[in-house]
């Protein structure tokens, strides 16, 4: 008689692929023959609704990776080989304590990630800051979130990814989806956006690409890279010209607008058409659509924000939500579409250079004071403000930082201008990686020390709605491999730091989030564990335990000071990188449906590596004839900063005078060997997407 399987785990948590945080339960079965298999089913009422996508049922299968670390690894000779924990821990704390007795405690650097959970996030800038002493932090999520976080910050005087509900979507008249392809990032999304056109609703994309989003549009702007502050500018013109903003909403709500009206009146519609690419008639479609309509909500992702002015580019289009009243009632508001799963609350606590828990500023002397007091340390002996991701990179090129602790990260292929980052970090007297696979950074380091996977490390993370979340583990790590928070504590502890840092489980770290969040900004006090078993996730801020939470910001006031949005005039009107003779074509990157990030977890699943195995360029029919490229040839992409190779895919999906190519390979796939390192005044987010190439066949490179 054959045995039925046993099923052995019953697993319930959330994809770590991306910010919605679907809710799906993993059910580990064994047949009789010993073998495992794997069923993954969504769980229905999250934020989700029930659904997930390729990436969500094949989440599982990097974590099951026979390349998963399962010891701590000594670079030996040159090597990297087997060593214990206690040689690795003894190992790293030692040479940091030695190199900053040697170059000063600001000689070690860390840098996190935007998948941690809110708890290792919270630990990793207490660690840098009491641990270690330094004020070298920052995290991948720079190049995630900053230019909407800081767009936000100044506009309404907080940071939260939507001010409202993702389910308010379906009551939206008119929709903008702005540098955003949710149906390959975020593709459980796109349920909202069709059942609000079911509605009626107006769906309006900019995107240079006619993606899979796009193709669901009623309004599709192909703007050129780089243009969309100018474009806001257009709709804004239109939407002044016939008089359809809401004077009694900017009278009481607003500051700055006369500003701006004065400057939009100005300015020409056919110009603007001519800088942007997209004709006059689109421009004005548009904006009657979004100023006409009774509700609407606006949407912007990394194609808005990742420029040299994409704090700008973002505030502009908050400019056109306020001077139409779009916000802070049903159907209204602003999303800034999170990518990483935990983009929103990794940027909350404190792995930012210039931030501590709970958006508190490390500048600020009151802020500073009532960390400190909840840290135990006196305000002075808090370090100062850092400085930003590639910053960082370019000071260990300048090797003025001596040592770096990477977690949950991979530098060398998601920063900008890769070759030099590289460089940079061979530079290094003494790298450690904290990681469950070796990546390309990991396998540059001095020491890796392999860590738990999201189905082995109980934490809470923050979706894109502002929604905390627990996520319990359900089974415990592979080999010696240890949690993140852990390995913190330990290395904290031989630092002579270990009092500091007695957390026994990372409930007992999240209580302590609590307390340092509160009545900061992003305040969690009011959330608990319990409360999170209990509840469908909890919105911040949340300041006691008896607070229900807050789905909508901004109903009656704004968090300045005086309650108050502000309008803030946008000039800005070309990319900070042209093309030109020598390098003709716009370079833009983005994701693809099947990876994630700089795809370290989704190479090794099988599943999803399947569906896309190597990196590729898009590129029109019409350029294609043009420099001689046939359809999945291999080319060479050129820029001032390096050069990519990959086989190209000729399509017409395109804008002529751009080409794109996903950012999910290293080596010399890497897009970002050939990406800008230009950054943002405003918030430091490097220029990704506008970044001047040549191309030619590869045979002639
Ligand atoms: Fe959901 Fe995002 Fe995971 Fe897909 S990748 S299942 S949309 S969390």
């Amino acid at each position: 008689v054959e045995q039925k399987p046993q099923v052995t785990a019953v697993m319930d948590t959330q994809c770590p692929f991306c910010s919605v945080q679907c809710k799906m339960r993993v059910e580990e079965e064994r047949s009789a023959a010993g073998r495992f298999s794997y069923k993954v089913t969504a769980i229905p009422n999250a934020a989700s609704e029930g659904r997930l996508c390729v990436k969500g049922m094949n989440a599982h299968q990097h974590t099951l990776h026979r390349e998963r670390l399962v010891h701590p690894l000594i670079r030996r000779e040159g090597k990297l080989v087997q060593a214990t924990w206690e040689e690795a821990l003894d190992l790293v704390s030692s040479r940091f304590q030695a190199l900053q007795a040697e170059h000063g405690t600001d000689s070690v650097a860390l840098y996190g990630g935007g998948s941690l959970t809110n708890e290792t996030s919270y630990l990793l800038g207490k660690f840098a800051r009491v641990g270690l002493r330094t004020r070298y932090i920052d995290y991948n999520g720079r190049f995630c979130m900053s230019a909407a976080a800081s767009a936000g910050s100044k506009t309404f005087g907080i940071d939260r990814g939507l001010t409202n509900q993702l389910k308010e979507i379906e009551r939206s008249e008119c929709l903008i989806l702005a540098g955003t392809n949710i149906a390959e990032c975020q593709p459980t999304l796109m349920p909202y956006f069709t059942k609000a056109k079911e509605n009626g609703a107006t769906l309006i994309v900019i995107d240079p690409r006619m993606t899979g989003t796009a193709e669901l549009a009623d309004i599709h702007l192909q703007v050129k890279p780089g243009m969309d502050a100018a474009l806001v500018n257009g709709m804004l013109k239109v939407i002044f010209d016939e008089g359809l903003i809401d004077r009694g909403f900017i009278r009481s709500r607003t500051k700055g607008f006369a500003e701006l009206e004065q400057h939009v009146r100005a300015l020409n519609l056919a110009d603007i058409a001519e800088s942007t690419g997209v004709p006059e008639a689109l421009i004005r479609l548009a904006a009657l659509a979004f100023g006409e309509a009774k509700t609407g909500m606006v949407f912007t992702a990394r194609g808005v924000e990742q420029h040299a002015d994409g704090h700008l580019a973002v505030r502009n289009f908050l400019n056109m939500v306020l001077a139409t009243g779009k916000i802070g009632r049903e159907g209204c508001g602003y999303g800034a579409v999170t990518g990483q799963a935990n983009g929103q609350g990794g940027r909350e606590h404190g792995q930012k250079a210039d931030q501590l828990p709970g958006y508190r500023l490390i500048e600020n002397e009151h802020d500073r004071a009532y960390v400190a007091s909840v840290w135990g340390i006196r305000p002075e002996e808090l370090p100062g403000k850092g400085v930003s991701a590639y910053e960082m990179m370019e000071m260990v090129h300048r090797e003025e930082i001596k040592a770096l602790l990477v977690m949950g990260s991979n530098p060398i292929v998601s920063n900008p201008n890769a070759t030099l980052v590289e460089e940079g970090l061979t530079k290094l007297d003494f790298t450690v990686v904290a990681d469950m696979f070796l990546s390309e950074t990991a396998l540059l380091a001095d020491v890796v020390l392999p860590i738990s996977a999201y189905l082995e490390n109980t934490g809470t993370m923050t979706n894109l709605e502002g929604r905390v979340l627990l996520r319990e583990a359900g089974r415990s790590a592979p080999g010696e491999a240890r949690h993140d928070w852990q390995v913190l504590c330990e290395l904290a502890s031989r630092l002579g730091r270990g009092d500091y840092f007695a957390f026994e489980n990372s409930e007992q770290i999240f209580n302590e989030l609590r307390l340092a969040s509160k009545g900061g900004l992003a305040d969690y006090y009011g959330i608990t564990y319990d409360r999170l078993r209990k509840e469908e996730g909890i919105y911040w801020p949340c300041p006691s335990l008896d607070h229900p939470g807050t789905k909508r910001l901004f109903e009656k006031s704004f968090a300045h000071e005086d309650g108050l949005a502000a309008f803030q005039t946008v000039t800005s009107d070309s990319p900070a990188e042209k093309a030109d003779h020598e390098y003709p074509l716009l370079m833009t990157n983005g994701r693809q449906l099947s990876h994630y990030l700089t795809g370290v977890q989704t190479h090794r699943s099988p599943t999803l590596e399947a569906r896309n195995v190597e990196n590729h360029l898009e590129i029109h029919p019409h350029t294609a004839r043009k420099y001689r490229i046939e359809d999945f040839s291999l080319v060479a992409v050129q820029s001032k900063r390096g050069v990519v190779i990959l086989r190209c895919k000729v399509t017409d999906s395109i804008r002529e005078d751009t080409v794109f190519i996903p950012m999910h390979w290293g080596g010399v796939q890497n897009v970002n060997r050939a990406t800008s390192p230009q950054l943002d005044p405003f918030c430091k987010m490097p220029d990704f997407k506008t970044s001047a190439v040549s191309i030619r066949p590869y045979s002639e490179y």
